[in-house]
C-alpha cells in the first residue's frame, strides 16, 4: 500500500488500537494528524512514528471529541494546515461498563457522548472538505458488540449499533461525491481499554475465538490502512469484523 501524499486523522491515538492505526498509516506514507484529550498525550505515538525514519510527518492535535468546539477547532488546525483530509479514522472511545438495572445517566451519556455523538461532530467538521474534494475515507471504530449486544455494556453496546447507523447513511449521502464510509468492528483486542477484564472472563472470552488469540492493535491497523488503500475503493457501508472469527454474518 502506498498512502503518501495522503493526509489522516487518527482520533484517540495516544495509545492502544489509535496508536498502532496513526503508526501504520505513517508506515504506509501517510501525513497523519493524532489526537488526545491531553497536551503531550500523543507524544510516544509520535515517537514511534520517527522510528519510522521514513520522513513522514506527524502532528499532535488535543480534542475532546464530545465538545462541538472542540472538534470544530480540530478541523479548522487541519484544514487550514493542509487543505485536506483524506482518511478521518473515529477511534476516540470509552467503555463505562456496568449492569443496565444499575447504570447512571452519566455512564450513559458519556459513552454516548464520546463514541457516538463523537464520531458524528468529527464526521459532520469534515465532510464538507471530503465533499468538495469528491474523495475521502472515513472509517469509524465500533465493536462487535454493536452487532451482538453485550451484558454489561448496555451504553457501549448502544452507542457502537448506533456507529453503525451513522455510518451507513453517510454511505448513502456521500457516495455521490466519492467518499466512502465503513466501520472496524473489533473483538477482544489486547490494550488498556481491556487489560482490567478478570482472568477469568479472558479466558471465558478466548473459548470463543476460533482463531485462538485474542487480537492486537495491529490486527485491526492493518484492516484500517487497507480500507484507506486504493483497493478498497469500492467498498462503502460496510461492517468489516477483526475479531478472529468470533462474530459470524
Ligand atoms: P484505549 O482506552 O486504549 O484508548 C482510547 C483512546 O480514546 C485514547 O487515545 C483516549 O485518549 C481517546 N479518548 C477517550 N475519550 C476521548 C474523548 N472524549 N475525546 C477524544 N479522545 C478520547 O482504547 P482502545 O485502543 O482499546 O480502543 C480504541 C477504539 O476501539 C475504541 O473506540 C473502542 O471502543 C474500540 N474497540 C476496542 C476493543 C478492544 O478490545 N480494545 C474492541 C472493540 C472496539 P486520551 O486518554 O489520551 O485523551
Amino acid at each position: 500500500m502506498n498512502l503518501s501524499s495522503k493526509v489522516a486523522l487518527v482520533t484517540g491515538a495516544s495509545r492502544g488500537i489509535g496508536r498502532a492505526v496513526a503508526v501504520e498509516l505513517a508506515r504506509q506514507g501517510a501525513e497523519v494528524f493524532c489526537t488526545s484529550t491531553k497536551a503531550g498525550g500523543c507524544d510516544e505515538t509520535l515517537e514511534a512514528i520517527a522510528a519510522l525514519e521514513n520522513d513522514v510527518d506527524a502532528h499532535a492535535l488535543v480534542c475532546n471529541v464530545s465538545d462541538s468546539e472542540s472538534v470544530e477547532a480540530l478541523a479548522k488546525g487541519v484544514l487550514d494546515e493542509k487543505g485536506k483530509l483524506d482518511f478521518l479514522i473515529n477511534n476516540a472511545g470509552i467503555t463505562r461498563d456496568g449492569l443496565f438495572l444499575r447504570m447512571s445517566n452519566d455512564d450513559f451519556d458519556d459513552v454516548i457522548n464520546t463514541n457516538l455523538r463523537g464520531a458524528f461532530l468529527v464526521c459532520r467538521a469534515f465532510a464538507r472538505s471530503m465533499a468538495k474534494a469528491r474523495t475521502g475515507r472515513m472509517i469509524n471504530i465500533g465493536s462487535v458488540v454493536g452487532s451482538t449486544g453485550n451484558a454489561g455494556q448496555a451504553n457501549y453496546a448502544a452507542s457502537k449499533a448506533g456507529l453503525l447507523g451513522l455510518t451507513k447513511s453517510l454511505a448513502q449521502e456521500l457516495a455521490g461525491r466519492n467518499v466512502t464510509s465503513n466501520v472496524i468492528a473489533p473483538g477482544f483486542i489486547e490494550t488498556d481499554m481491556t487489560a482490567s477484564l478478570p482472568d477469568n472472563v479472558k479466558t471465558e472470552m478466548l473459548k470463543l475465538i476460533p482463531l485462538s488469540r485474542f487480537g492486537q492493535a495491529q490486527d485491526v491497523a492493518q484492516a484500517v490502512a487497507f480500507l484507506c488503500s486504493d483497493a478498497a475503493a469500492y467498498i462503502t457501508g460496510q461492517t468489516l469484523a477483526v475479531d478472529g472469527g468470533m462474530t459470524m454474518s
